[in-house]
């Protein structure tokens, strides 16, 4: 095994995200070969081609498309792990077809994520089982019951247009495709070898590991999150801010020193290359999961010195001993994310109890200070280098004058700046996003090139 997985060529498996498009890395590349990111700027370069094949060992094969597909030969049939996004489903099908000689016996989904669940369909025979972790029944009847919500924010993490919405599915409407569901461990034997599954909540409530002690190899879905990117690897999302429920860092810790004690020398991911070698693994698994634990502790020391989410936002980061990027997620929404998601909605200022937010006074400093005024104090803060503060005050302008254009074109100076400072592609993603809104909001007549 280890001289096929020597002759594992990593360049040839494009990288591939969901949330990380060419389009969107391209965008980067001036930032990655500042930082000397020249590994990501290859793979995006590389996202392009055609996905290819790749035999991880004779047993174990991999269709690199929008989420890993992999395919574990046995004597007695085949187990389909993930089966990609919908549209990238039949692509993953034509590639491994040549490969799949016998029934495939076993389904099983890393985790209910679009992107892994698209293709179940299409490996279904009479008497094939799919296997989920019980908590997935749950998670897709939570993104079914929001699709509405979710599908104009998603459109816009993933830079794509929104997909049509039908009618409310309920608050258990989603279609359920797996059969056997497990709590904490599901084994079961398939032509002599061995596969044990076990619960791995991190980028998901539902994620679960499939190890196979034969070939010391875990398949570890999205918990390694972003794997795509080469290294140096990004700190997760512990909140995705398209809308997720937290995704609670002392499971994922745990998730994580799980798969560590199985002392895997193959780490197979949703996204990206595998890892190989036990020392490898250990090296970057620990590394993840030790940051993870600072970033949680450091926001729970803050919350317990009574120190509100802006100030810990600003205050905590990631040591450069971590060697970790934020450009798939970022330090300061995960501090949020784990705040938001252990103390609710409520600050402890009793102007925040009732129904009315702060922008309802809007219209009154607009009255006070004048609208010239504000939308001037905003290209100051803009030029400054404080484009936040100027959005902030764009927003008291625009409550209640939403085409004012010297407000619209300050807002687009902002967040151009913001764009321009960027390094992570998720926010990159939502400012280019705000952009073309702005620029949209201004009439004919009011041209953004007019300035403000
Ligand atoms: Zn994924």
């Amino acid at each position: 095994m280890t001289t096929q997985l020597r002759s594992l060529a990593p360049q040839r498996v494009p990288v591939s995200h969901p949330t990380l498009t060419t389009h969107r890395l391209l965008r980067f590349l001036p930032a990655l070969l500042l930082l000397g990111l020249w590994a990501i700027a290859n793979a995006a370069a590389q996202q392009q081609e055609e996905p290819q094949l790749v035999k991880i060992s004779d047993s174990i094969y991999l269709a690199p498309t929008t989420g890993n597909v992999y395919l574990v030969k046995t004597p007695a049939g085949n187990v389909i792990i993930d089966t990609a996004s919908a549209a990238q489903a039949p692509v993953a099908r034509q590639l491994l077809s040549p490969e799949i000689h016998g029934p495939v016996k076993y389904v099983i989904l890393t985790h209910g994520h679009a992107d892994h669940i698209g293709g179940i369909s299409l490996w279904k025979e009479p008497g094939t089982v799919v296997i989920a972790q019980r908590n997935y029944v749950e998670f897709v009847n939570y993104v079914a019951r929001l699709e509405g919500f979710f599908s104009p924010r998603n459109a816009v993490a993933f830079g794509r247009p929104p997909k049509p919405v039908g009618p409310w599915a309920g608050n258990f409407g989603a279609q359920i495709d797996p059969t056997v569901f497990f709590d904490e461990k599901y084994e079961f034997t398939l032509g002599g070898i061995q596969f044990q599954l076990f619960s791995t909540p991190g980028e998901t409530p539902d994620h679960l590991t499939v190890w196979i002690p034969a070939y010391k190899a875990a398949f570890i879905g999205d918990n390694y999150a972003g794997a795509g990117i080469p290294e140096p690897m990004s700190f997760p999302n512990l909140y995705a801010i398209r809308g997720t429920k937290p995704r609670w860092a002392l499971d994922w810790i745990k998730s994580i020193d799980t798969v560590l004690a199985l002392k895997p020398e193959l780490v197979l991911n949703g996204h990206g290359d595998p890892i190989i070698g036990n020392a490898e693994i250990t090296k970057r698994l620990t590394r993840y999961r030790d940051a993870i634990q600072y970033i949680h502790d450091e926001t729970v020391k803050g919350m317990n010195a009574g120190k509100d989410v802006y100030t810990l936002m600003q205050e905590i980061s990631l040591p450069a001993s971590y060697n970790l990027s934020e450009i798939f997620g970022k330090v300061s929404w995960s501090v949020r994310g784990i705040y938001d998601g252990y103390a609710g909605w409520f600050d402890a200022n009793p102007s925040t109890m009732f129904d009315l937010p702060p922008s309802s006074i809007y219209p009154d400093l607009v009255k006070l200070a004048g609208a010239d005024s504000l939308v001037r104090l905003a290209v100051e803060k803009v030029d400054a280098g404080k484009p936040v503060e100027a959005l902030h005050l764009t927003d008291v302008v625009l409550a209640s004058d939403p085409k004012n254009s010297g407000a619209l074109n300050a807002r687009i100076k902002a967040m151009q700046v913001l764009l321009d400072r960027s390094q992570n592609a998720v926010e990159s993603g939502w400012l280019e996003y705000g952009i073309a809104k702005a620029k949209g909001q201004l009439t004919p007549a009011n041209p953004a090139a007019s300035g403000p």
